[in-house]
């Protein structure tokens, strides 16, 4: 399968369930409103882009703003004024009228949407308005390229720095790629400019997307979907939908239970299902287009079959029906033993570990098939983020109970990692040396419990005693555990 930078990705803490639902939460809680306005830097390349293409704010001759012109903004989310380029405009669907698609200049990509064109305006300097500056293109591109400006960078409390900072470093900009990765990367950009569904009902979520979505026909044309809790099929009315329900066999994923994990009272029973693609392609597809609504660079939507699926569930009424809440995906075989292509929680379900769960999972069966896997490269900035994270945790917990007597080589064949995913995991703590051709970590007792505590107090699943459990899995690889080449 192609794969390109950002293919895989996991969500990790900018969940977005629905820009309704959380405005509230949102107004009450800066932090976090700063962190979900400015994580993550995919589509921020473009900011460079638009802003140097960007035109002057004066409408055509029918008071339209075409593709290009630099407008100010008030987004659906918080109503803030916002400095925004035009991509598209259409005539409504129901009434007179137009509105725009707009990307704003200073923020994520997964943020652009449609607004009315009474929400749209020529562009002004407005004071104590969010509008990332009123720099030049120059500056706004070099904030999004790791480098914050210090507009936006005042802004930020201490904490939402850090992981603006560690998101915003992650990937190089497009320009740093190699030509031909360049070219894909615009040819991407150019074909998934336009989000073009808005939210999905799935049960009792109503989420907003962050990304587009090839569906099919007149669906994919839709502002809002509604899904299949179960079987995921997609559908543009409501009502079809509540008469598909009960028509629907399905009460959880197909495939076979391979984990069933009870906790306390009150808590979710959580399941694992493992389906192959080959046996159960329509679900898949269904499965890969609702996760592209939420990852950026998945290219894999049809062509399901060298795949193995694990299907995360939550089920609050005693195993009668289970709900997906999260998945990650597998190559049958691969040459280069990753163990996982792409990931996603959805975004109703993030912020409670369940990204730190799957990546577990797909550890454990590395773990019992023999292999020392790893993900697929290149990973996107929030699947970096998330398995930095991941790798950091363990590693520490190795060290501690070890009292830090253990190698590179030890840790590898202790926790089923990679060597260089543990370097990099060390290194991004601070942890390690690089002596005479040789790793060498330094870490004393005391530093490892100092990090250790300070992870801890940061950590989702730390807080939320999420542990995936291995001997609640019933599952052992389809042959003996394979002969390394
Ligand atoms: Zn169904």
């Amino acid at each position: 399968m192609s794969q390109r930078r950002g293919h895989f990705t996991t969500t990790r803490a900018i969940d977005r369930v629905s820009r309704r639902a959380m405005n509230d939460a949102e107004k009450r809680d800066d932090d976090d409103v700063n962190d979900r306005a400015n994580a993550g830097k995919d589509g921020e390349g473009e900011g460079e882009e638009d802003a140097g293409e960007a035109r002057d704010a004066v409408a055509n001759d029918d008071g339209i703003f075409e593709s290009g012109h630099e407008i100010t903004a008030k987004s659906s989310w918080d109503g803030v004024k916002r400095r925004a380029i035009v991509i598209e405009h259409r005539a409504k669907t129901d009434g007179d009228g137009v509105e725009y698609y707009v990307h704003y200049s200073e923020l994520n990509k997964r943020l652009d949407e449609w607004i009315d064109e009474g929400d749209a305006e020529a562009f002004a300097e407005l004071d104590g308005v969010v509008l990332g500056g009123g720099e030049s293109g120059k500056d706004l591109a070099s904030s999004a390229n790791g480098s914050a400006n210090a507009l936006e960078m005042k802004t930020l409390t201490r904490n939402s720095k850090r992981r603006f900072n560690e998101i915003h470093n992650v990937d190089a900009p497009v320009e740093d790629l190699p030509p031909i990765d360049q070219m894909f990367e615009r040819e991407h950009e150019e074909k998934t400019k336009v989000k073009n569904v808005h939210s999905i009902e799935l049960g009792r979520h109503e989420m907003d997307t962050w990304y587009y979505s090839p569906y099919p026909d007149d669906f994919g044309k839709c502002s809002k979907l509604y899904v299949c809790r179960f079987c995921l099929k997609y559908m543009r009315k409501q009502k079809t939908c509540v008469r598909h329900r009960e028509t629907c066999s399905f009460k959880n994923p197909p495939g076979k239970r391979i984990y069933r994990h009870e906790q306390g009272p009150g808590e979710p029973i959580l399941g694992f299902w493992e389906i192959d693609g080959k046996h159960f392609k329509t679900y898949c597809q269904n499965l890969c287009l609702l996760a592209k609504l939420f990852l950026d660079h998945k290219t894999l939507y049809f062509d399901v079959e060298p795949f193995l699926f694990y299907i995360l569930t939550e089920s609050y009424d005693g195993d009668k029906t289970h709900d997906i809440v999260g998945y990650f995906s597998k190559e049958k075989s691969s040459y280069d033993d990753y163990n996982l292509a792409c990931i996603l929680t959805l975004p109703a379900y993030q912020r409670k570990g369940y990204g730190s769960f799957l990546i577990s999972m797909s550890y454990e069966l590395s773990r019992r098939e023999g292999i020392l896997g790893t993900p697929e490269r290149p990973l996107s900035d929030l699947g970096q983020v998330s398995y930095r994270s991941y790798w950091s945790r363990v590693v520490l917990d190795a060290l501690h109970k070890n009292r830090g007597n253990l190698s590179v080589k030890d840790l590898s064949q202790m926790l089923m990692f990679r060597e260089d995913d543990i370097v990099s995991a060390l290194q991004s703590l601070n942890l390690i040396k690089y002596w005479k051709g040789q790793h060498i970590i330094a870490a004393s007792p005391k530093i490892v419990e100092e990090h250790l505590k300070s992870f801890q107090n940061n950590s989702i699943t730390a807080r939320s005693r999420l542990e995936f459990n291995p001997e609640l899995l019933t599952w052992q690889p389809p042959q003996p555990p394979a002969v390394k080449k």
